[in-house]
């Protein structure tokens, strides 16, 4: 596939709001970034959990579900593996109690989206969005723990706020709030969904969407937190192991 500066999602602008190389990296050159174990440990409890959504019923479906969906790349050794495996059937049986008790009409989940803003194409998928008893979206990103989600983080996510920009413009509805689920508790962190939120988010998008149009790469980010660090021909930090600093913030 050809680059295309025009299409954007929220991890090409998260990636080049992380750094612009680490952008033009995976998009421009078109490099694979290394599975991380956290990684693969979030994206295997989501394709379990959108499954269960799909028709499950059961503990026991869910379980099976997560088992089929299990990814075993990014550990460092099998042991760990197992650590996280274990681990996450113990999140999914307390989101599966939890779930069982919610009242709220869930819509969308694992939702593709796109909508247009001015030269841009925005594109995604959403996790899930809920309609709320008052008729409001409630759209919603799944995260595994508690690591940079607060309250205070939920209202200035740039992922939230794409997310429901996408609830309104790609489907009709009217997001009145934006939510991190936090699978390993869990629990639902909400905030607003505001004109403050929407105004913030669409200048994100133009700033960001604008400079990689004009194809610059100028900037550099922070290498400690970044995914592709220890091969990155100016990365800073090429020593630190992959699983001790969090990988995925940059991607
Ligand atoms: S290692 Fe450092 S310079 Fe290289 S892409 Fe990552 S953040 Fe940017």
């Amino acid at each position: 596939m050809i680059f295309d500066a025009l299409e954007l999602n929220y991890s090409k602008i998260n990636a080049y709001l992380s750094c612009p190389l680490l952008y033009k990296f995976i998009y421009v050159n078109r490099k694979y970034t290394p599975p991380t174990g956290p990684s693969s440990f979030g994206l295997s409890l989501h394709r379990a959990i959108a499954r269960y959504h799909s028709g499950g019923r059961t503990l026991n479906d869910l379980i099976v579900y997560y088992q089929d969906s299990w990814l075993h790349q990014g550990y460092e050794t099998p042991q760990q593996a197992m650590e996280y495996y274990r681990n996450g059937e113990k999140i999914l049986e307390k989101w599966y109690m939890f779930h069982s008790e919610e009242t709220n009409r869930i819509l969308y989940w694992e939702k593709n989206f796109r909508f247009d803003f001015e030269k841009w194409v925005i594109k995604g998928t959403i996790d899930r969005i809920d309609i709320m008893p008052s008729g409001g979206a409630d759209v919603i990103d799944y995260k595994t723990g508690y690591e940079g989600h607060t309250a205070e983080q939920a209202a200035g996510s740039l992922q939230l706020g794409i997310y429901a920009l996408a609830a309104e413009e790609a489907f009709g509805l009217k997001p009145e709030r934006v939510t991190y689920f936090i699978l390993s508790e869990p629990q639902k962190i909400s905030v607003p969904f505001t004109d403050e939120m929407r105004s913030r988010t669409l200048e994100t998008i133009r700033d960001v969407g604008t400079k990689i149009f004009e194809y610059d790469f100028t900037g550099r980010g922070n290498c400690i937190h970044c995914p592709i660090r220890k091969i990155c021909r100016e990365s800073t930090d090429k020593e630190t192991p992959l699983d001790t600093a969090d990988s995925r913030s940059c991607v």
